[in-house]
């Protein structure tokens, strides 16, 4: 008798312990981690480049469901630009893609606005499970590091982020409406990475403002960076690719001129053009080792499609298990998806209008890796899909809802530099 009233007892106490631990995690931003089957999106596009896309509430209730418990919230930052005499595609649609215009593109900063005000719509529940992120800056502009903080004041409670934005990146580097850093650089010495098309470097002033105000205030960092140069026409034809200069300096004199920030680097890198050559991962490891506080993602379904299945002189996927069991605390998955379609010709000449990605479509991305999640076992695949997101995004939001109540009282309209 006396002993099983200690046993009920101990259940008793062990119930009301994680009871407590319970109520403990169920916070706002800790109620969406959920069961072993479920993934978190750390790279994820609300809006394509003509800033079509999904209300957030659909994006939960119909994209996410019960299969994806959390989710990054990035529209892209650049709009592609419409131009009237380009006469695109005979004039029967309009682009919506970055690939296939001539026409330039442009920072479109008012979509994180758009963003911002569609969240403050959502319940604290629905909220919990989206991280927003801003993008709509210029990373060349000493002023970047302006509209990111005007964002923080003027919305409070909502971003966690900055990112997806791009420094390195096949045709969209040369299609950004800017200058040309050798049209206009004169005492400074010529940054390594540049060449006499290049709008933007790695060792701009400007991109460690922006890296250097991510850390004062908490935000995490989203860097889109092809990790070696490759220069492809507006329509997609490739003129020159050079897997044999990657951009490691760069990356490593980033990181060491800002090396509290947190970031962590899209699809190592890869990308539709830009391959994984047979030092891939040695490069990425490199970096990593040099830059404690980044981390990887592996998302895009082209580059997931390199890693499961790779072509001759790529990486295998048992090399993809060795380094993502290497770094398995640094590594985190996205679909990279961009939910709204693109508008294309299909094979018999007709125009298809793009449009909200079908369901389906989306939760697909999800399955391109199941081979490497067998290849590195089940817990180093939940680290992959939910935990490193989560203890990364938590600890970011945690640190800018501070910066945000410390500034509270700044004014937007009367800003100092930074
Ligand atoms: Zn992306």
């Amino acid at each position: 008798m006396r002993n099983s009233r200690f046993i009920m007892r101990s259940l008793f106490i062990a119930i009301a312990m994680s009871a407590l631990v319970l109520a403990g995690c169920a916070g706002p931003q800790r109620a969406a981690v959920a069961p072993p089957d479920q993934y978190v999106d750390s790279h994820f596009h609300i809006a394509n480049y003509a800033m079509q896309g999904v209300p957030l509430k659909e994006l939960i209730d119909k994209y996410m469901g019960d299969k994806i418990a959390r989710s990054v919230v990035f529209p892209l930052p650049l709009q592609q630009k419409w131009d009237p005499y380009e006469h695109y595609a005979g004039d029967k649609m309009p682009p919506n893609y970055y690939m296939g215009p001539k026409a330039g593109m442009y920072y479109y900063s008012f979509i994180d606005a758009v963003v911002a005000m569609d969240y403050l719509k959502l319940s604290a529940a629905d909220k919990a499970r989206l991280d927003p992120m801003i993008v709509g800056f210029n990373p060349m502009d000493e002023y970047g590091a302006q509209h990111i903080r005007r964002m923080l004041l003027i919305f409070p409670g909502v971003f966690a982020g900055i990112g997806e934005f791009s420094v390195h990146k096949e045709i969209v580097g040369d299609k950004i409406d800017d200058d040309t850093v050798k049209s206009i650089i004169s005492s400074d010495p010529i940054p390594p990475d540049v060449t006499d098309v290049s709008r933007n470097t790695l060792y701009s002033p400007a991109l460690k403002n922006i890296f250097n105000f991510a850390a004062e205030s908490g935000l995490i960092v989203n860097l889109h960076s092809d990790v070696y140069r490759a220069t492809v026409t507006y329509d997609g034809k490739v003129v020159s690719m050079s897997p044999e200069a990657p951009y490691t300096a760069g990356m490593k004199n980033l990181c060491a001129q800002c090396p509290k920030t947190t970031v962590y680097w899209a699809h190592t890198g890869l990308g539709r053009f830009v391959k994984p050559a047979s030092n891939h991962l040695a490069v990425v490891s490199e970096i990593l080792d040099a830059c404690p506080n980044w981390n990887v993602d592996l998302s895009w379904d082209l580059v997931q499609t390199f890693i499961v299945n790779p072509q001759p002189g790529m990486p295998s996927l048992a090399d993809w298990a060795r380094f993502i069991t290497k770094y398995q605390d640094r590594v985190l998955w996205g679909s990279d998806t961009v939910i709204y379609t693109r508008n294309k010709i299909d094979d018999k000449g007709n125009m298809v209008v793009g449009k909200q990605m079908p369901v389906a479509d989306y939760l697909a991305v999800k399955d391109i890796l199941k081979p490497l999640w067998d290849a590195v076992g089940p817990d180093v695949a939940r680290k992959v899909k939910v935990d490193n997101h989560v203890r990364l995004f938590d600890a970011a939001k945690v640190k800018v809802r501070a910066w945000e109540a410390a500034h509270a009282k700044d004014d937007v309209w009367n800003l100092p530099p930074i």
